[in-house]
């Protein structure tokens, strides 16, 4: 029998959340982001959930080859753009649409041979300062790629640094209005934060942002991008993943003994704890405060105790008498039962966030879609 830890990938869950999505910009097009393969969800797993979108948004050229192979023919667009002039050819080769930010990719554009021209995102970059051309440039990187023979279209896209609280986006948003209002061309801006803060949904809609192309990512596989001002129930989002291993072990233990590499945890009554088949080697996080991390046993809430090691972690079973080997342990997302451990928690008791979690699951770890 293999080791009993597995990740449940819930293709409902994407279906509703992309709804979801839909209700907060009903006028947009979407891109699902699925790059780092679906955030760790696995591209050609969630391809069936997310198909009802408008367009995929990626990184990797072998990702976008993957979308094509599983039969996808709409829009796909390279949010970093091409990296080397050969890229280039299996852009016009597939069909991409590419992120153009700064100007050695329009060099390498002006050199490609091809009769197909391309379909160009410029990115402005309005205040994050990663990726983009500065609004003093970039008007003049718009009217160079307009005369250049590979090229199509242009539409315009930036990207917030703010969007799921401190400085808000209203200082980006004038940026990028100033610099391109009479410029032609679709506008694609909005990550998962901007468009549950910010666009039109009632209640939570800063008037103001507009946009023909959202990129929606991490709200599609049920996180919150703003965890802990709101929580996925207040979004109304699912998980798209819960990762559920089994207790393997238990341990009574009496007052005074300690638990686990570094006796970080000392018991101070008698107790009795699970030993879960679920360590860092799979994905979950070593780090947490003296709390521990929230984790359900048999559905009722618990929390783990001492170090997590590589392959193994410890629980409290106090809350949950019955439990003993071979009873479930929900890491995250939800039990078999339909009991929810949001991901944004355990993530929170770590010091990390769901993004992060989501992508760290291991390629040992078996996945199932549901
Ligand atoms: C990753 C990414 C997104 C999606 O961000 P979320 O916070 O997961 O919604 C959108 N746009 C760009 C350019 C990205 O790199």
């Amino acid at each position: 029998m293999p080791r009993p830890i597995q990740a449940t990938i819930h293709t409902e869950a994407l279906r509703h959340n992309l709804s979801r999505v839909r209700q907060s910009a009903p006028d947009a097009r979407v891109w699902a982001v699925v790059k780092a393969n679906a955030y760790g969800h696995g591209l050609a797993r969630v391809f069936e959930g997310l198909r009802g979108a408008d367009g995929f948004a990626l990184l990797d050229l072998d990702e976008a080859a993957t979308l094509r192979g599983l039969g996808w023919r709409g829009p796909i667009l390279l949010l970093e753009g091409v990296f080397e002039l050969r890229d280039l050819e299996l852009c016009s080769r597939l069909d991409l649409w590419h992120t153009v930010h700064c100007n050695a990719q329009i060099d390498m554009l002006a050199t490609h041979k091809t009769h197909v021209p391309h379909r160009i995102f410029l990115k402005l970059n309005s205040g994050m300062n990663r990726l983009g051309f500065a609004p003093a440039q970039f008007r003049a990187a718009w009217a160079r790629l307009n005369v250049l023979p590979q090229v199509e279209e242009i539409s315009l896209l930036t990207h917030f640094s703010d969007a799921d609280g401190g400085a808000g986006i209203a200082q980006q948003l004038a940026v990028f209005e100033r610099i391109t209002q009479d410029l032609p061309g679709e506008r694609s801006l909005s990550n998962s934060a901007a468009i549950l803060r910010h666009m039109g949904h009632a209640g939570h809609g800063e008037a103001g942002l507009s946009s023909d192309w959202i990129r929606p990512g991490v709200v599609l596989y049920g996180a919150s991008p703003d965890h802990p001002a709101h929580s996925v129930a207040d979004w109304g989002l699912q998980p798209a993943m819960s990762l559920r291993s089994r207790i393997v072990a238990t341990q009574t233990l009496d007052v005074g003994d300690t638990v686990g590499y570094g006796s970080t945890f000392c018991a101070p009554v008698p107790m009795r704890i699970g030993v879960v088949a679920c360590g860092y080697a799979d994905g979950y996080m070593r780090s947490s405060g003296p709390q521990g991390t929230p984790v359900l046993v048999n559905g009722v809430r618990t929390r783990s105790v001492g170090r997590v090691s590589m392959d193994l972690m410890t629980v409290d079973l106090t809350p949950v008498p019955d439990a003993d080997i071979g009873s479930e342990v929900t890491l995250w997302g939800q039990s078999s039962d339909g009991v929810l451990l949001p991901i944004d928690e355990v993530a929170a008791a770590g010091g990390t966030i769901g993004y992060e979690l989501m992508c760290a699951l291991a390629a040992r770890v078996p996945v199932v879609v549901a």
